[in-house]
């Protein structure tokens, strides 16, 4: 506790000193590295610094209601800062196309709260008790200090929300509510987070999480159920790959689910996104095929086709799993 504390310290020391900072976050960016990023982003700002908000993939809806989404650059700027920060990232290779470049920026800091992944970067704040980045950032905001407003709230609100699966997974903490409060009393508007989170989207995101529930399977005895998204499933929607989002959780929701398995296909890869009610560690299954995450919310990219990453998954999965009780 006390050198994740002096870490935290060294890196508000580091952003103290820094008259500009580059703030990155993953390829594919979820709420947690979205809001993460730009609550960060405003904290550096209301401290006089000039900030650079980079994600590689930019800000897909629903995120794009995030105070300072309109600032976010895909790439990082000709003139390299001093400092870069990377959030929610298991490894560099997580910023894909920008991973050469920031790691040669001279201060490269990373905060993150995996437990898999490739470590990088001089100065580290890894926690994987932490329920979100965002919550790691909430106790970083304080310590440079500077007051929670609204905006800042709303970022790293957002973070903790979707991280922690709608304050569904293991990960709903004392800690991580307590934290959530706090971002509600300085301004998040829980109700309105939600709605803009949950409750935005497109008929073709309706219909393809349609298509996602109409064709789910099981493997393992159940224990594993699976669905897969081809390109076919998009053109008819009209959907496109960030419009996936949240379909993972509702095939988790079916009862006997141990894990949930959802395929895309996308070129000649399949993007495949695991959860685990508990029992089996899909963090685990995600590193085995190059990816990460964290034990009951996990992904990867593999070759395809389709049928062969699903033959993959479920055997990797099954092992995991065990035999049955
Ligand atoms: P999702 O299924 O929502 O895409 O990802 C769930 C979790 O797994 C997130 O914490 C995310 O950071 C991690 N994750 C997803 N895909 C990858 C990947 O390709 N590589 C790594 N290292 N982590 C991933
Ligand atoms: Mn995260």
């Amino acid at each position: 506790v006390k050198s994740k504390r002096e870490t935290m310290e060294k890196i508000a020391a580091l952003i103290r000193r820094s008259a500009s900072a580059a703030v990155l976050c993953h390829m594919h960016p979820d709420g947690d590295a979205l809001g993460s990023m730009l609550g960060l982003a405003l904290a550096l700002e209301r401290l006089g610094k000039r900030v650079h908000r980079v994600s590689p993939d930019g800000v897909p809806p629903p995120y794009d209601f995030l105070p300072g989404s309109r600032a976010v650059r895909r790439r990082l700027p000709r003139d390299l800062p001093p400092l870069a920060i990377v959030v929610d990232c298991d490894g560099l290779a997580r910023l894909g196309p920008l991973a050469r470049r920031t790691g040669q920026v001279a201060h490269v800091v990373a905060i993150d709260h995996h437990a898999t992944g490739k470590a990088f970067g001089a100065l580290r704040w890894v926690d994987p008790s932490a329920a979100a980045v965002g919550a790691l950032l909430s106790e970083l905001v304080a310590a440079l200090g500077v007051p929670f407003d609204r905006e800042i709230a709303t970022c790293l609100y957002t973070a903790i929300l979707t991280d922690t699966g709608r304050f569904s997974y293991t990960n709903t903490t004392a800690r991580a509510l307590r934290i959530a409060a706090r971002l509600v009393q300085a301004g998040a508007d829980p109700g309105a987070i939600y709605q803009q989170v949950y409750e935005t989207k497109s008929l073709a995101q309706a219909a393809l999480l349609g298509a996602a529930l109409s064709r789910l399977s099981t493997a393992d005895e159940g224990r594993i159920v699976l669905s897969a998204l081809t390109r076919a499933d998009f053109a008819a929607t009209g959907a496109n790959d960030s419009d996936t989002e949240g379909i993972i959780d509702q095939i988790r929701a079916v009862r006997q689910a141990e894990v949930a398995v959802l395929l895309v296909e996308r070129g000649g890869e399949v993007r495949c996104s695991m959860r685990s009610r508990g029992r089996a560690d899909v963090a685990r299954v995600a590193e085995a095929l190059g990816g990460g995450g964290h034990p009951q919310a996990a992904g990867c990219t593999v070759a395809g086709p389709l049928a062969r990453a699903r033959k993959q998954a479920i055997r990797l999965i099954a092992a995991e799993l065990g035999p049955r009780a």
